[in-house]
């Protein structure tokens, strides 16, 4: 049985998250989840924009500000501004992150804030909660394919398999592009991602198919970057009991030569219940898995849907 594999799989992450005491009052914002769990499947690369652009710490508070002409990055008593300053540092650092798989970032910071940061109107203390980080959004600009986090959506279960299912087949695609892109290649990719796919964004995974059918004028690597574009949206929906459901109703279609009318009725019945909401998403899982060593089919055996992630994070145990 294929397990995903997690050699060298680096992510960005902010420095705080770690535990390093870099806060504006001298603190952390120390995740347990990312240093005692995802740090043993990825290779953490930690940032702290405002430390390293020279503010110390404890420091003052800073914050978004939104002018006529630009959103800026100050004190919030405005007695300086490093608005050009982070933007240098941002663009140079975002510059040199194409080996990242993933980032997760700290919520709310005007640094680092993937969303919702408060963006403050100039000359007031009122804001929008319209602000993203201005680190963060270099990142991002940069990097759209990149799977993006902030930490605090990982207590999420769905959003945590999401995140952690979309840096490890990313990983998978920047290994192959290393590899050097082929055709061929990008055509063995999407047949080990189709059940994925499908369980994500089925009207979406049936585009993706003929981008690959050999009908187009254009070059091998144009072809890989709409390829991979549209891949990461895919898997960027959330799949939900529906899409999961008929996906393993698909894989169940596998077995009907082998197994028995009980077998049947109880891998059926697995994933009505889960369709219910009465088991969680492991359960039909393991039983196909289950049919999978029993009756192996090297089709199905390639499938990262079964595998999407290491079976030790066990993020499929609680939805
Ligand atoms: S949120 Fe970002 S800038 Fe702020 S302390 Fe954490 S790593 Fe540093």
């Amino acid at each position: 049985m294929q397990q995903a594999p997690h050699n060298g799989i680096k992510v960005g992450i902010s420095s705080c998250l770690l535990g390093d005491k870099v806060r504006y009052d001298g603190g952390h914002k120390q995740s347990r989840y990312c240093q005692n769990v995802l740090d043993k499947y990825f290779d953490f690369q930690k940032f702290c924009p405002e430390m390293a652009i020279g503010l110390g710490t404890p420091r003052k508070t800073i914050r978004l500000i939104k002018d006529e002409e630009r959103i800026r990055l100050v004190a919030s008593d405005e007695s300086f501004d490093i608005t050009d300053e982070m933007e240098k540092y941002a663009q140079e650092t975002s510059a040199t992150l194409g080996n990242l798989s993933g980032y997760i970032l700290c919520a709310k910071s005007p640094t680092c804030g993937m969303e919702r940061v408060t963006l403050y109107i100039a000359g007031t203390n009122n804001g929008t909660k319209d602000g993203v980080g201005m680190f963060a959004a270099q990142i991002m600009k940069d990097h759209p394919l990149l799977p993006v986090e902030e930490e605090g959506r990982l207590n999420d279960t769905l959003l945590r398999d999401n995140f952690v299912t979309r840096v490890f087949a990313y990983h998978q695609w920047q290994c192959l592009v290393e590899s050097g892109i082929s055709m061929a290649k990008m055509i063995s990719f999407h047949a080990q991602h189709k059940y994925l796919l499908m369980a994500h964004n089925p009207a979406l995974y049936y585009k993706l198919g003929p981008m690959l059918g050999g009908n187009s004028d254009k070059s091998v690597q144009e072809i890989a970057d709409e390829y991979i574009a549209l891949f990461m949206e895919v898997l960027a929906t959330l799949p939900t009991r529906k899409s999961h459901s008929n996906t393993l109703a698909h894989l169940q279609g596998y077995f009907k030569r082998h197994l028995n009318s009980d077998q049947r009725v109880d891998l059926a019945s697995n994933i009505d219940k889960y369709r219910q909401g009465l088991l969680p998403l492991m359960a039909p899982l393991t039983l196909i898995n289950h049919y999978l060593v029993l009756y192996p089919d090297p089709y199905l055996v390639q499938q990262v849907y079964l595998h999407p992630h290491p079976d030790e994070l066990k993020l499929r145990y609680s939805h």
